[in-house]
This record gives C-alpha cells, structure tokens and sequence, in this order.
C-alpha cells in the first residue's frame, strides 16, 4: 500500500478539509452505521444546546468527548445511531426577546401580547442554526443533523405531557411552596440574575428574642433575626444537634431569668451572668415554648409548632446559635418545615402586607419603619425582648423599583424526586463514572441532598404544564395526549399547544361535568431536554 507524501511543513486546516471533504462525498457516516448490525446498538442521546445563542468553545470540549465515545463504540463494531436535537424553550429564549422589545416587567409582555410574544420566541430559537450547524461539521462531530428533534414541536411535547401524566398517576406530582426572591411592589418573582443587580449596604434593626419555655418559669431561648417582620410566622426554633448550649441566669428588673444559647454565642449576653448548665442541642430537641404574640398561634392538629428541632444549617458564627424558622420566608427554614412538617401558613400577603393572621398589623406593609417599631414595642412590653441593635448588611432591592426584596413562598408544581432518592443513589453506584470523584462526589452529594424538583414557572414560553381543574368540584387531572385533550375539551383541532392558545381550552370535569381551567404555568425546559429519551 502507498501512502500519500507528507508535505512540510504541516497545514492542519488543509489536512482537515480534505477529510472533511472524503467523508462528505463518501458518505462515511452513515456508512459507519448501516454497515453494523441492527441487533448490535450503542445508544446516544445528543443533549441539545440552544441554537438561539452562539456556539462557543466550551461546546467543542462536550462534543469532542462524545464523539470519541461514538467512534470508539463504532470501531468495537456496534451500530451506533446519532440523533441530534434542539433546545428551543425557556427563560433563556424569552430573556433575549425580552432585551430586543426592550421590555422589563411580564405586565410589559402581556401588554404587548403573549401570542405575539411566543411567536417572536419561536422565531427567534433558530436564530444561529447556521453557526451551528457550521461548528458541527468542522470540528468533525458526527450527528444526525437532518432529523432533530425539536422541543417545541407539538409531537415532542405531547411526549412530555404523557411523561407527566404518568408522575400524575403515580402521586409523583404535586404542589407546593418554592421560596423566592420577591419584589411586593412589581408582585413578580426575581431570577438571581436580578437580585444579583440590586445588592445595597443597609443598616436595619437587629433584635435578639425570648422565646419563653413552656414549663418552665422565667426560661427563654433566645434567638435573633434581622427581619422582625418575620417573627409573626415563627413556628419553630432550629438549633444544630452537636451543637453546645449553655443555660445562664441573669438578672431583669429584680427577677433571675434563664437563658439558653449556644455556649460559642456568649459573647452577645450584656452584663453578668452564670453558667448553670450544658447541653449537647440534641438533648434540648423537642422542648416546647409559646407564642410569641399572645394572637397569633399558626399551629394546627396536623402541623405541630412552636418547638426546638434539629437542622444542620445552624451554625454559631453570628446571632444565638438557634435559628428563629418562619417557614414561608426563608429557603433553610421552608425544608425544615416541609422535613419535620410545621404549619406552612403566609401571614403576608403577594403586596408584602400582614394579612388577617395578624390582626394587630393587618394590612400595615411589613417593610415599614413604623410597623417594624411596633412589633419591636410589643415585645419589649411583653418581655420577649433581649436586645435590639443597628445592623449593617448587604441587602438585595429590587433592581427595578428600589424595594428591599422578600423571600417568599410562591405556590409551585413540585415532582417527587425524594421518594425516588434510595433508588437514584443506588444507580448511581452502577455508573462507571471516569473519574471516579465525579459520581461519588459532585453528583453523589447532590444526589444525597436531593429535594422535590420544583418543576413549573410563570412565564410564557415552554412547554404547557398539562394539569386542568374543575371550577366547581375541585377535581384535577393530567391530560396525557392531543387525542384526549380534543375528546375533554371537544375541541375538532388543535394546531399549536403552547400559550395562549391552550389556555382557552376548557375541558369538561368527569366527575361533575363542571368547567375545567389549565393550571397557568409552563414547566422547566430541562424537563423538555431530559424527556428527550421517551420522545
Ligand atoms: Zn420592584
Ligand atoms: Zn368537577
């Protein structure tokens, strides 16, 4: 055999292009797989990427190590087919028309039009398929370009839907709480892209609090917060289970009172005092204390609260070493209470005003100077008050309208990936990852701390979430496929599925006959992407 001459010095592009050039007009990929065994397969799903940005080197790396597993399984003989694919949804589309209709609030683009609007979302999703397509071919990366699939197509969603139907049917999907970031005076969740833009310094009052212990005279746990207009929905006290308290005993106004704090944190108590015991925070788990206003008690038969649990977010770097948990202001506090099930009740409206569970300050903005001085007063006369002092913190305001941003719960649509978590780490066990860190640590420790996949988002542009329920009676259901959404709505055609258009099907209740709504969200695209094996 006679090889070619090597010429010097090298021009690799060259060399490139002339192979480029010998597999095209060979067609030596789709020889590589129909000259292999249909019995024999290796199977690749290409995770899509986004076409409506540019690609970049980092998809070079990604895609070359795909490749090679592909030619290296190709080589071993196996028929190894290729389908390529495109992510078409999401906030990543929306935020780029968002930019070019120069818009900043959802009011904006529902002024403008959600039909308007996911249109130039569509139209837009391919804006650099040629760049990409470009990329494709010279780096040599062998995928079946001509027949993606696309997740926006009517085909590929129903897949979803069928997806979720089936979680639906397994009591895998339900709703629930997601604490965010939460502007009260737009009424709109931010990303955090958003609340990265409005971090200010601002100095707040701080106050330490006395959580008096039932049955026990004169006793508190004392906690602090820099949000006192929290301390309505206080359900529980969190402290770290080898974590050491300490019990005090201090004089106030003539009375000896006992503290219990964490024995790192003594240096917040002013003036004398006397250790007169300690405690691991396991022993002191479980200890009951009363509310803390006299007219607010959250607790319900089914939803203890008021208590001292543990919870391995607590540390003693700063406050008491216990940490007050209002379970709808805070992401540590929300999994606390959804873990040991607290009363999972809003004493803020979506306005960031009290609501009627705070009589006393119903519809007083809970941000407000003059509101926040009262909840400080009540507790200064009625002795729930240890200290209060001037705080200085980096806050995040709303970037838009100035407004200190609250953590908020915000009902969502949650898949129940916990109960599936034995399961998943055991898997994951089976994997031959390379190297080995990756599956044991990064992945392993996700995995580990896995929580319910808070699935839906209130935005336009994605895949609809499938869930209708009736008016009257209450009862919700997943519709699975086209062919059951046109016999429930009676609808003869459905063209496209996304918004608005399938929000105006209403379908009838089969329970009642009542009027069913779709529930209005859109879910996450990694859905989409990850649904791509079923599709
Ligand atoms: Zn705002
Ligand atoms: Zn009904």
């Amino acid at each position: 055999m006679h090889f070619k001459e090597v010429k010097t010095p090298l021009n690799y592009n060259e060399i490139e292009q002339n192979i480029l050039k010998f597999w095209e007009e060979n067609n030596i990929f789709q020889k590589s797989i129909d000259e292999r065994p249909e019995d024999k397969q290796f199977i690749f799903y290409e995770g899509p990427p986004t076409a409506n940005g540019r690609p970049g080197i980092h998809h070079v790396i990604s895609r070359t190590i795909k490749d090679f597993v592909c030619r290296y399984k190709t080589m071993q003989g196996y028929r190894v087919n290729r389908k390529a694919g495109w992510d078409t949804h999401g906030l990543p589309v929306e935020i780029e028309v968002e930019k070019e209709l120069g818009f900043e609030t959802k009011d904006q683009i529902e002024k403008f039009g959600v039909e308007k609007f996911n249109q130039k979302c569509k139209d837009s999703v391919f804006k650099y398929l040629k760049e990409w397509n470009e990329l494709t071919r010279r780096m040599g990366y062998w995928v079946d370009l001509e027949n993606p699939y696309i997740t926006y197509e009517n085909d590929y969603i129903e897949t979803v839907w069928w997806l979720l139907a089936q979680l639906w049917k397994k009591d895998l999907l339900y709703q629930g709480f997601k604490i965010l970031p939460y502007c009260p005076r737009c009424e709109t969740a931010l990303s955090s892209h958003e609340v990265s833009l409005g971090y200010k310094d601002v100095t707040e009052r701080s106050v330490t609090v006395k959580f008096k212990l039932k049955d026990k005279e004169n006793s508190f746990i004392l906690a602090w917060t820099t949000t006192p207009w929290t301390l309505p929905g206080n359900v529980a006290l969190a402290i770290g289970a080898e974590i050491t308290y300490v019990e005090i005993v201090q004089g106030n106004k003539g009375v000896d009172e006992h503290y219990f704090l964490a024995e790192d944190r003594l240096v917040i108590i002013k003036g004398d005092y006397k250790v007169i015991g300690k405690f691991k925070g396991k022993e002191i788990a479980g200890w009951e204390y009363e509310p803390l206003f006299s007219f607010i008690n959250l607790s319900d038969p089914e939803h203890k609260a008021y208590y001292v649990a543990e919870a391995d977010f607590v540390t003693t770097e700063d406050g008491t070493g216990v940490v007050h948990t209002a379970v709808m202001y805070g992401e540590d506090d929300y999994k606390l209470g959804t873990k040991i099930g607290l009363p999972a009740k809003h004493t803020v409206d979506e306005h960031g005003k009290f609501n009627n569970l705070v009589e006393k300050w119903e519809g007083r903005h809970v941000k407000d100077i003059e509101t926040e001085t009262e909840i400080i007063t009540y507790l200064y006369e009625n002795n729930r008050l240890y200290s209060k002092e001037k705080y200085t913190h980096s806050y995040p305001h709303c970037w838009r309208c100035d407004s200190p941003i609250l953590y908020y719960a915000k009902k969502s649509w949650y898949v129940k990936t916990t109960q599936l978590k034995d399961k998943l780490i055991e898997n994951n066990r089976e994997i031959n990852w390379f190297p080995k860190e990756v599956g044991s640590g990064r992945f392993g420790t996700w995995l580990e701390n896995n929580v319910d996949w808070a699935i839906s988002r209130s935005r336009y542009w994605g895949t609809p979430l499938n869930i209708w329920k009736c008016e009257k009676c209450g009862h919700s259901l997943a519709v699975e496929s086209i062919e059951q959404l046109k016999e429930l709505s009676g609808a003869e055609n459905v063209e496209d599925l996304h918004k608005p258009y399938i929000d105006n099907l209403h379908l009838k209740c089969p329970e009642c006959s009542g009027k069913m709504n779709r529930t209005p969200e859109v879910i996450d695209c990694w859905f989409d992407s990850g649904a791509m094996p079923y599709a």
